[in-house]
């Protein structure tokens, strides 16, 4: 039962979230700014789970790192993440200042095919 505690947690969070997306002012550079730092999705460990939320299709997925890899492709610089209810990849974007992509405070933004920022990664805490 733990599991689908854990399921319905995350839930609960993400819809807390697109309470806080709708409250927020249009056009301030989107609701979620600053919420998915690099080094906080790097250091997810093997066993920690994660929710993946994206706005397009308003799906909440939870996931579990499977690897040390795993953590790493969450927010590879270029890379993607399938989403399936939009069925389409969503390609990782590391904003940080120039040069320096692997800077403390390195923000990443999951951008669907028309460069606009469509989900978001929350890493789950114990
Ligand atoms: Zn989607």
């Amino acid at each position: 039962m733990k599991t689908m505690t854990k399921a319905i947690t995350a839930l609960a969070l993400s819809l807390g979230l697109f309470g806080i997306a709708q409250a927020a002012p249009p056009g301030k550079g989107g609701p979620f700014k600053g919420t998915s730092k690099v080094e906080r999705i790097s250091s997810m460990k093997p066993g920690e789970r994660y929710v993946l939320v994206c706005t397009d299709c308003r799906s909440a997925t939870v996931g579990e790192i499977a690897s040390a890899e795993d953590a790493e492709k969450l927010c590879h610089n270029g890379g993607t993440i399938h989403c399936d209810g939009c069925k389409k990849d969503v390609t990782i974007k590391r904003v940080g200042p120039p040069g320096k992509q692997h800077a403390a405070g390195t923000e990443v933004k999951y951008l669907n095919s028309e460069g606009k920022e469509c989900m978001l990664l929350i890493p789950l805490k114990e």
